[in-house]
C-alpha cells in the first residue's frame, strides 16, 4: 500500500443493500489492510462485518473510521472476487451477501482468534467459535530427552513409544496405554517430552477404510469422449461439454479418467452432484481411485465441519472437492475440470437469498479459470442440448450401456375409467409375480402424505391451511393434517369444522396410503417407505437403503428420493404408481420435469443380472412425454419439446426473468406489483428495449405463509436487455416497507 495522508478502503456489507461503502482507515491497522479479510465498521446505529475489497480514492470527506480487521488472511482471492462481482451483477444481488454465502457459515462463527499460552509457557494459537464450539485441536507429544531414572511404569513406556514412534497424538497415546493425561502432564513438567497443540480436521467419512481400483479400460464411445476431453485439457483454455449418456453408460468412468488426467497436469477438479446422489458409494469410488486429498462437502456437515473442508482447500489439500451446489464456491486453485453430473437436476438452483443455478455458474467458474467443463446427464436440458446443436457445447454421447444391460421393457397403464384405484390390475399381477419370483418392487409416487386433501360431503368444505393458499395433506402416522409449505398442523377433525357434518372424505392420495394399500394385499411382504418423513432422523435413510441392498425388504415405496442415483441390483420391478402430478404443473416445464422422472424411475430396474420391468399408471398416456419416456427416446422428446417452446417463446428461445411481489396486505401486494409492471413498462418504452413484461398476475401459490403473491414475467431474447431493464427499474422503483421484492433471474420453479 502507498503511504498516504488518509486510507480509504471500499467495503462490501452483506445487507440487501446497493453498491459498497468507503471507510477511512486508522493509520495503526495500515499494515493490515489486505483485499479479502473481514472487517468491523460501523454502519448507521450499529457495527457489521464487511468485507475489504480494496483501496479506494473516494475523497468524500466524513467517512467513518474501520473499527477492526478481523482476519489474519484473506478469505478470498482477486479471482475469487471476480466471480464473485460476476455473480452480484448477474443475479441482481448485493456483493456483501454473494460473499457472506460464498464463504462457509463457520467463517461467521469465529468470534476471535486467541493467543494463549499452555501450561509450558508455550504459545498457543485457538480459534473460538461463538457459542463455545471451537476449531478442533489435539495435543501432539515428542520425545526430548529420557535420561530421567526415576520415570518408571506407564512414563516409562509411553517414552519408550515415542522414542520408536516418534511424535504421536494425545489420542494415539490414548487408544495404546489406556487414560494417560496425568502421566503426560508429568512428562511435560519434567521437560522429558514437549508438546504442541495443533487443528485436527473432523473428517466425516475416516471411519470408512477404501481400497484402490484402477482405471477401467475404456470401450470406444468413452474412448471417444475421454480423447476430446484430453484434449480440450491440454490447451488450457476454457471449454464447456455436455456428455450425454443414459445411466450405466459409463459417464462416471470418464469422469474419473479426465480427473485423472487433470491432476496429471497439475491442477485441480471440482465436481457437483445433486445433494441426493452424493452417497458413500460416489465418494468411494474417488477415493479408490485417487491418492490425493479429496474434500467432500454435503448438507449433513457441521458449520464446524463445514469449516474445516475449506480450510483444507484453502491450503491447497485437497486436489478434488465433490459437493452439492454450494460447492462451487470451494476455495480451489488451479482449477481444470469442473465436472456437473445430472445437469438437468433442478436442486442446481438456489432458491432462497441468492438464486443462483450451481450448473450455470460452474461454465462461468470454468470460463474465468480456464478450465474444461463437463456437464453430464441421461436427459440433459432441452436448453443445454439446444446449446450443443448450436454448437456453444461440445456434445459428447454415450449411446449404449457398458455391460450389455438390455433396457428394461416399459409400459403405460391407462388409468382412465378406472374410478381412481390406487393400483391397476396389471400392475397388481405384476407385484404379485414378482414377489413370488423373489425380486424386489419399488413403487414410485412424487406426493408423501396419506391423503392430499379433506372435503365435506355435505358442504363441500375443504381443509386449507390458514397462511397458504394450498389444501392441507392428512399424514395418518402423526395424525394431523400438515401443510408442506408452512407447516401448519391441525388434528385430525371427526365432524366438518364448517357445518359439524360427519361425512367427511379423505381424497388424493400419497405414499403413506399407497404403503397400507400394498400392505392389505401383500401382508406376507416387506415392505418399507422412504420420502421426507420416513427419513427425518439421521441414519432412517440409510437403514431402509441397507434393507433393499441386503434383499430384506421386498416393497418400497417412496417419492422422487427413491428414483434418484441408487444402484439396487435386486430391483426387478418399478411401478410408477401416478405420472400425473408433475405433468399438470402450472410450469412450462412440467414435460420436460415429467419425462426426467419416468426416466430416471425407468432407470432403477434391471440394474442386476435379471431383466427389470417397468409399469407406469397415467391418465394421459398420449402425452409425448411419457411414451417418449416409455420408448427410451430423449431424442423424439426433445424435438417435439423443442417445437412448442418455440411456440410460445419459452427458453432456449428467450430469457426469463421473474419478479414476485409479496405483502401481509393483499391491496398492497396488488397495487405495488400494478405500479411496478407500469414502471417497467415505461422502462421498456423510454429505452426501446425488445423485453416483454406479463403481468402482473396472482403467483402460482397465490399465498404462502400469510404473504400474499404476486407476479410479473421478463421476457426477452438478448439478456443485457433483460438486464438493463432492472437496473433502471431498481434505481427508481419504490415500494412501502411492508412490500417485498424478489428478482429471479432464470427462474427454475414459475
Ligand atoms: P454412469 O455414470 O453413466 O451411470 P458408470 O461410469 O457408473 O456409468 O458405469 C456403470 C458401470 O459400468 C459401473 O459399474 C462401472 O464400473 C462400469 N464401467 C464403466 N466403464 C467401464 C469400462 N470401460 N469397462 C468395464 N466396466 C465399466
Ligand atoms: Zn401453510
Amino acid at each position: 500500500m502507498p503511504t498516504l495522508s488518509r486510507h480509504i478502503v471500499e467495503v462490501a456489507i452483506p445487507l440487501p443493500l446497493q453498491g459498497s461503502f468507503h471507510y477511512l482507515v486508522p493509520q495503526h491497522l495500515w499494515p493490515l489492510v489486505v483485499p479479502g479479510k473481514r472487517v468491523l465498521v460501523p454502519f448507521g446505529k450499529r457495527k457489521v462485518t464487511g468485507y475489504l475489497l480494496g483501496s479506494s480514492d473516494n475523497h468524500q470527506n466524513e467517512l467513518k473510521e474501520v473499527i477492526e480487521i478481523l482476519d489474519e488472511a484473506p478469505l478470498f482471492n482477486a479471482d475469487e472476487l471476480e466471480f464473485y462481482c460476476w455473480i452480484a451483477n448477474y443475479y441482481l444481488h448485493p456483493l456483501g451477501e454473494v460473499i457472506k454465502m460464498a464463504l462457509p457459515a463457520g467463517i461467521n462463527l469465529v468470534s476471535k482468534t486467541r493467543l494463549e499460552t499452555d501450561e509450558d509457557g508455550v504459545p498457543v494459537v485457538t480459534e473460538f467459535l461463538a457459542g463455545g464450539k471451537h476449531v478442533r485441536t489435539e495435543k501432539f507429544y515428542r520425545l526430548r530427552f529420557d535420561g530421567e531414572e526415576k520415570v518408571r511404569g506407564k512414563g516409562r513406556e509411553i517414552l519408550d513409544h515415542l522414542r520408536s514412534e516418534g511424535e504421536c497424538s494425545a489420542s494415539q497415546l490414548r487408544e495404546r496405554f489406556g487414560s494417560c493425561s496425568e502421566v503426560l502432564n508429568r512428562l511435560v513438567k519434567i521437560a522429558a517430552v514437549t508438546v504442541e497443540e495443533r487443528e485436527v480436521y473432523r473428517d466425516p467419512f475416516h471411519h470408512e477404510s477404501f481400497g484402490k481400483d484402477a482405471p477401467l479400460p475404456l470401450n470406444a464411445e468413452q474412448e471417444k469422449a475421454f480423447g476430446a476431453l484430453h484434449a480440450a485439457l491440454e490447451t488450457g483454455k476454457f471449454a464447456p461439454f455436455l456428455l450425454h449418456g443414459v445411466t450405466g453408460s459409463g459417464k462416471t468412468e470418464v469422469y474419473l479418467q479426465t480427473i485423472a488426467a487433470t491432476l496429471a497436469e497439475g491442477k485441480t477438479a471440482l465436481v457437483l452432484v445433486p445433494e441426493i446422489a452424493l452417497t458413500p458409494q460416489l465418494v468411494g469410488r474417488f477415493k479408490r481411485r485417487f491418492d490425493c486429498g479429496i474434500a467432500v462437502l454435503h448438507s449433513g456437515l457441521s458449520d464446524g465441519e463445514r469449516y474445516d473442508e475449506w480450510r483444507r482447500i484453502r491450503r491447497g489439500e485437497a486436489s478434488i472437492v465433490i459437493g452439492a451446489r454450494s460447492a462451487l464456491f470451494a476455495p480451489l486453485e488451479r482449477v481444470g475440470v469442473i465436472v456437473v453430473d445430472e445437469e438437468h437436476e433442478a436442486s442446481y438452483k438456489q432458491s432462497e437469498g441468492v438464486r443462483y443455478n450451481a450448473r450455470d455458474l460452474a461454465l462461468v467458474r470454468g470460463k474465468l479459470a480456464g478450465a474444461v467443463v463437463i456437464l453430464g446427464s441421461a436427459t440433459p436440458l432441452i436448453t443445454t442440448l439446444y446449446a450443443a446443436r448450436e454448437g456453444r457445447l461440445g456434445y459428447l454421447r454415450l449411446a449404449n450401456r457398458v455391460r450389455e444391460l438390455p433396457m428394461p421393457e416399459t409400459t403405460l397403464l391407462d388409468a382412465r375409467g378406472q374410478k381412481g384405484a390406487t393400483f391397476l390390475e396389471p400392475l397388481v399381477e405384476a407385484m404379485r409375480a414378482n414377489l413370488e419370483g423373489g425380486g424386489q418392487t419399488l413403487l414410485f409416487l412424487n406426493r408423501r402424505g396419506f391423503a392430499t386433501y379433506l372435503v365435506c360431503q355435505d358442504c363441500g368444505h375443504v381443509l386449507r391451511c390458514p397462511n397458504c393458499e394450498v389444501t392441507l395433506t392428512y399424514h395418518r402416522s402423526r395424525g394431523r393434517h400438515v401443510c408442506h409449505y408452512c407447516d401448519f398442523t391441525l388434528p385430525a377433525p371427526t365432524l366438518c369444522p364448517k357445518c359439524q357434518g360427519p361425512e367427511i372424505t379423505l381424497l388424493g392420495r400419497g405414499t403413506e396410503r399407497v404403503e397400507e394399500e400394498v400392505k392389505e394385499l401383500f401382508p406376507e411382504a416387506s415392505v418399507a417407505r422412504m420420502d421426507r418423513d420416513t427419513t427425518r432422523g439421521k441414519g432412517g435413510h440409510a437403514r431402509v437403503l441397507k434393507g433393499v441392498e441386503d434383499g430384506s425388504i421386498d416393497i418400497l415405496i417412496g417419492t422422487q428420493m427413491i428414483a434418484k442415483g441408487h444402484d439396487f441390483p435386486g430391483v426387478t420391478l418399478v411401478g410408477v404408481v401416478s405420472a400425473d402430478a408433475s405433468l399438470n404443473l402450472p410450469d412450462f416445464r412440467s414435460a420436460e420435469r415429467t419425462f426426467q422422472l419416468v426416466t430416471q424411475v425407468i432407470g432403477r430396474a434391471g440394474r442386476g443380472d435379471r431383466a427389470g420391468r417397468v409399469l407406469v399408471q397415467t391418465l394421459a398416456p398420449e402425452h409425448y412425454a411419457l411414451t417418449a419416456a416409455v420408448a427410451h427416446d430423449y431424442d423424439a422428446f426433445y424435438e417435439q419439446e423443442i417445437v412448442y417452446r418455440r411456440d410460445v417463446g419459452y427458453p432456449p428461445f428467450t430469457h426469463l426473468v421473474a419478479l414476485t411481489i409479496s405483502s401481509t396486505s393483499h391491496t398492497q401486494a396488488e397495487k405495488a406489483s400494478e405500479d411496478a409492471a407500469e414502471l417497467l413498462r415505461r422502462i421498456k418504452r423510454d429505452c426501446q428495449l425488445r423485453v416483454e413484461v406479463l403481468g402482473p398476475v396472482t403467483a402460482p401459490l397465490g399465498k404462502v405463509r400469510g404473504r400474499f403473491r404476486w407476479q410479473i414475467l421478463l421476457k426477452g431474447k438478448e439478456r443485457m436487455e433483460l438486464h438493463r431493464i432492472l437496473f433502471h427499474f431498481r434505481a427508481v422503483y419504490t415500494h412501502p416497507s411492508t412490500v417485498r421484492l424478489v428478482a429471479d433471474v432464470d427462474p427454475v420453479e414459475m
